[in-house]
């Protein structure tokens, strides 16, 4: 199968990895629309959310974990959104399901 997100799950192409699991690999977009814009993706195809088995849903919910970590790990922990756009006219470019993480940073002022 020609995926894209199958490809750098089995690291057949590089990405920008921000953490790894036994089910999920976290990545940065290549085209960030945030300071902070990870992609969290699981190791296995599933086209979308419209395409998830009772038995993939067993799983699944781990990605919220791994949302969590991610977060914490980029230094955004309760300062971010999730998001997972479903179907071409839902937004969606890539047919590998994903959730995107996006946040700002913060401005650091020395005053
Ligand atoms: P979506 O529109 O929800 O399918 O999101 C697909 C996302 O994948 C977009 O935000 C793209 O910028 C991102 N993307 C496409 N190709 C790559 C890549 N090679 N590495 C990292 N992110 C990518
Ligand atoms: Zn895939």
């Amino acid at each position: 199968m020609d995926c894209l997100f199958c490809k750098i799950t089995n690291r057949e192409l590089n990405s920008d990895i921000i953490l790894e699991n036994d089910k999920f690999l976290v990545f940065k977009d290549i085209h960030p629309k945030a300071d902070v814009h990870v992609l969290i993706v699981p190791k296995k195809h599933i086209d979308s959310v419209d395409h998830i088995t009772e038995e993939d849903a067993k799983f699944l919910g781990d990605i919220f974990l791994t949302a969590k970590e991610a977060a914490k790990k980029l230094g955004v922990s309760q300062a971010y959104k999730l998001a997972i756009n479903v179907g071409k006219d839902g937004g969606q470019e890539i047919d590998h399901l994903h959730m995107h993480l996006l946040a700002e940073r913060k401005e650091v002022s020395d005053t």
